[in-house]
Parts: structure tokens; C-alpha cells; sequence
């Protein structure tokens, strides 16, 4: 899509993301197609391309594009998976994902961030994107098996129904630790066995649910 931000979404690309080690060719051409400004509030649109987290509504936050980047990249998809996200928040990870794969289901415990996120993905006509309200830490098992799963917000441990509703093979990424810090961590099932991998240190908003953080 060609608009008055294509030239600072090429930059963001090839100094915050390409420049950081970010390879994939298909995950670089969806972070140069996806128009990020329509993910932020109005007055946030101008800094939609900088090399930060912005908040969104509800005290919640849209991630820093590397930190997008670099957790798409970890799912290795290559068109063809079945992808869940849990925490919709603005809409622009799920965006992503949905030029990455075959359909993308996304969960928000957030009313007002869900409505917000929809409108978004007609306006753009990402079809390939279903998203609804629920508790996103006990998965979605109608839509199961997943290929890949990433979940957008930081928890105490990876809940327990999102590991059986990952496929085999399959691939989950997710941050876990404290509510200050996290690990980014990635979950690979092959054969019928678990491994576990820790990236790197992040910051994310919290996950809360039956799995995640009380309210
Ligand atoms: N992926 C989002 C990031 C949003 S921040 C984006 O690209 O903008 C994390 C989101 O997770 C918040 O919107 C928060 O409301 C949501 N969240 C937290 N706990 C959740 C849960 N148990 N189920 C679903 N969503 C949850």
C-alpha cells in the first residue's frame, strides 16, 4: 500500500529491524506492507515508525516494531499455518502474521481494544484475521491445533491448554517472568516432545487470566 508514511516504513524496516538482524525476507516485506499508523491513536501517528512501544487505549501498549519483528520471525511460518495470538491489543501483530500465513485467530480480554482492532482489519481488508473476546490464557479449542502461537503479553508461566492446543509440529513464543521482566521465550513441540528455549530479556504489559496475572 503506497501512503504518506511508506518512506518512514522502509526506514523502520531497514534500520530498526533488517539492520538488528531480522532475515526473513516475507517477515521484512510484511513490516514494510502493514501501515502501522492505523494501529495508533491520531496523535501517535507520527511517531507510529520510531523505535519504540506507543500506548494504545486501556493502559495498554502496541510493541516496539523490532520486538514484532523479531517474534514473528521466531514462528518460522512459511503461508500456510494456523496461527493463534493472544492479545489482539491494537491489531498490528495479528496484522502482520495475517500477510505471514493462513489465518490468524486472535483473542483480546479488552472490549474496546477488540472493536478498535476490527475496524482496522475491514478498513484494510485483512481478511484472514478472526478475533474475539475471551480469556485468552485457556486458548481457543474450537480452532485448534495451532501451528504457531504467540502471546503478546507477559506471564507467570506458559499457560497449561496453550501448549495442548499447539500443534506437532509447532512453535509457541511468549514472555514469561515477573510483572517488571520477562523472558522471551520459545516453546518448540516435535515428535511429541517439548523444548524450551529463553531469547531475551523484554518488557511486556501483563497477561491476566485464569493462566496469567489476577486482576
Ligand atoms: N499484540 C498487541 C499488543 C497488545 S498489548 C498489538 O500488536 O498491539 C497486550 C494485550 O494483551 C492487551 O491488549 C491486553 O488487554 C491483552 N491481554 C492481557 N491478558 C489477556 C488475556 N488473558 N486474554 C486476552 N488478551 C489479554
Amino acid at each position: 500500500m503506497s501512503d504518506r508514511y511508506q518512506l518512514p516504513r522502509e526506514e523502520m524496516v531497514a534500520t530498526q529491524i533488517r539492520a538488528r538482524g531480522i532475515l526473513d525476507e516475507r517477515v521484512l516485506a510484511a513490516m514494510r506492507q502493514v501501515p502501522r499508523h492505523l494501529f495508533v491513536d491520531g496523535p501517535l501517528r507520527a511517531q507510529a515508525y520510531d523505535d519504540y512501544p506507543l500506548p494504545i487505549a486501556g493502559g495498554q501498549t502496541i510493541s516496539q516494531p523490532y520486538i514484532v519483528a523479531c517474534m514473528t520471525e521466531l514462528l518460522r511460518l512459511t503461508g500456510d499455518e494456523t496461527v493463534l495470538e493472544i492479545g489482539t491489543g491494537s491489531g498490528y501483530q495479528a496484522a502482520v502474521l495475517s500477510r505471514l500465513c493462513r489465518q490468524v485467530y486472535s483473542l483480546e480480554r479488552l472490549n474496546s481494544l477488540l472493536t478498535q482492532a476490527r475496524k482496522v482489519f475491514v478498513t484494510l481488508a485483512y481478511f484472514n484475521i478472526t478475533a474475539r473476546l475471551a480469556d485468552g490464557t485457556l486458548g481457543w479449542p474450537e480452532a485448534a491445533p495451532f501451528d504457531a502461537i504467540i502471546v503478546t503479553a507477559g506471564g507467570p508461566e506458559i499457560p497449561p491448554p496453550l501448549i495442548s492446543q499447539l500443534a506437532d509440529p509447532g512453535r509457541l513464543v511468549m514472555p514469561v517472568g515477573d510483572q517488571n521482566q520477562q523472558q522471551l521465550c520459545l516453546l518448540s513441540k516435535r515428535d511429541g516432545r517439548i523444548t524450551t528455549e529463553i531469547l531475551a530479556g523484554v518488557r511486556f504489559v501483563d497477561l491476566i487470566g485464569t493462566h496469567g496475572w489476577k486482576n
